[in-house]
């Protein structure tokens, strides 16, 4: 069964086709955005093409904040130079005064530093968090976690000190002039206390760092007019093949359908949608009928909210629905590598009895860890939580920046992917979990 699924991914697969519409025809899908919009229109019309048993819109009320015109910045060292520098808002902040804002740059690489330095260092001042990602990590995403709590909280840790704006070294391993948006909360803090943050290109994040220690009273300006408004109506795409031994018992296969808006989302999470709905398709192709009710569901906001994934665990909560198993691709198109469990050991040692069905395909990796954000609110209430894990190695190159596009992606991994995805859902479906 694994070589059919494989051969039909291989040769008649159809999630490159869909992500090159996705990509190039509706662009970056930022939440409340008419491309978001677009796209739930055009997966759940595709969806119904395949002849699933059910294809439905759950309506799920989303945050809507948008980027306004492109953010501009300079460094200004004595003498009035100014040096371009690209920044771009990071998702959820505020907008710049009118006219810009200008000040001295603090350099810190932590919150601890911050709070070394304190108020009277800090006040008045932009606080530029410098820490890199630390490139000694093998699975990247262990490098990423270890430097986006500068990203997410950033700015509500230095407003504590009198902060007046926030600049984020972007979390790439790679040297380039993109920065790279993701989402920054301020906490409990209070909107009267907010400023302003952006994230800087790790070019211009080194050529501000060197630059401060020949002249540390240099000035940074920037300027960006992103906004908050009231949240909007949208929706997770949902279809589903009828389990013909178990229809009430559900398994669900997802990523997430919106996108950052400055690439056009192919790698996140246009793959783990196109992918997703792949496993659905090639079940068709191959002409196998799960036990289980066999779920695709296309996430809304899992970016800037997480809503849809919030929204699907209640209502499946709501109408007492059994979930035995979910999994989520979420890291990128890359050549798949294995999978990450979030479930008890009965299930694990279940799942890693399987690993030399998979070795023929270069899987070989079935690491306990982490499943997906979006199935994330599921647990507790299911019993297998997988993570679809592709090799990291370029993922935070173009992640959350304008590069994530579409030629970005090898047509032939985005399909390995697919095929390893509707593999494990096949495993799981015919002998079940515990
Ligand atoms: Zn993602």
């Amino acid at each position: 069964m694994l070589k059919k699924i494989y051969n039909a991914a291989l040769t008649e697969g159809k999630s490159y086709e869909w992500l090159d519409y996705i990509a190039n025809q509706i662009g970056g899908r930022l939440s409340s955005s008419i491309e978001a919009e677009v796209a739930i229109k055009y997966t759940e019309a595709e969806l119904k093409e395949l002849g699933l048993d059910k294809v439905w819109l759950q309506p799920v009320m989303v945050p809507k904040w948008t980027r306004g015109f492109k953010e501009y910045a300079f460094i200004e060292t004595a003498g009035g130079d100014k040096t371009i520098t690209d920044i771009c808002a990071l998702g959820g902040s505020i907008a710049t005064p009118n006219l810009g804002l200008k000040a001295e740059v603090v350099e810190v690489k932590s919150f601890d530093e911050l709070a070394a330095l304190g108020k009277d260092k800090i006040s008045g001042k932009i606080v530029f968090f410098n820490r890199p990602m630390d490139p000694t990590f093998i699975q990247t995403f262990e490098a990423y976690s270890g430097a986006a709590d500068q990203r997410y909280a950033g700015a509500a840790e230095a407003a504590k000190y009198g902060a007046v704006g926030v600049l984020v070294r972007s979390l790439t391993l790679s040297m380039d002039d993109y920065p790279h948006t993701g989402a920054m909360s301020y906490g409990s803090l209070p909107v009267d206390k907010h400023i302003p943050a952006a994230a800087i290109s790790t070019n211009g994040a080194e050529y501000l760092s060197s630059l401060l220690k020949l002249q540390p009273t240099l000035q940074f300006y920037f300027k960006q007019n992103c906004k908050t408004w009231p949240d909007v109506q949208s929706y997770n795409v949902i279809g589903e093949i009828t389990g013909s031994t178990y229809p009430n018992e559900f398994m669900v296969v997802g990523g997430h359908l919106d996108s950052w808006d400055l690439g056009d989302g192919a790698h996140d999470d246009g793959a783990g949608v196109v992918q997703s709905m792949e496993v659905l398709r090639l079940f068709k192709k191959v002409g196998y009928k799960p036990k289980h009710t066999i779920r695709v569901v296309l996430f809304m906001n899992e970016e800037n909210g997480l809503r849809g994934g919030k929204k699907y665990a209640e209502e499946a909560k709501k109408k007492n629905e059994v979930h035995r198993f979910a999994l989520e691709s979420d890291a990128g198109g890359f050549a798949p590598r294995g999978f990450s469990f979030d479930c008890g050991t009965d299930n694990f040692e279940k799942a890693k009895s399987w690993t030399s069905l998979f070795e023929p395909y270069l899987i070989h990796l079935f690491v306990r860890g982490y499943g997906g954000a979006d199935i994330g609110p599921l647990k507790g209430n299911i019993d297998v939580l997988a993570g679809l894990v592709p090799d990291s190695q370029r993922y935070f190159d173009l992640h959350h920046a304008a590069n994530d596009t579409f030629d970005k992606v090898n047509k032939r991994e985005l399909e390995l992917g697919a095929a390893t995805m509707a593999s494990l859902v096949y495993l799981f479906d015919t002998y079940g979990t515990k």
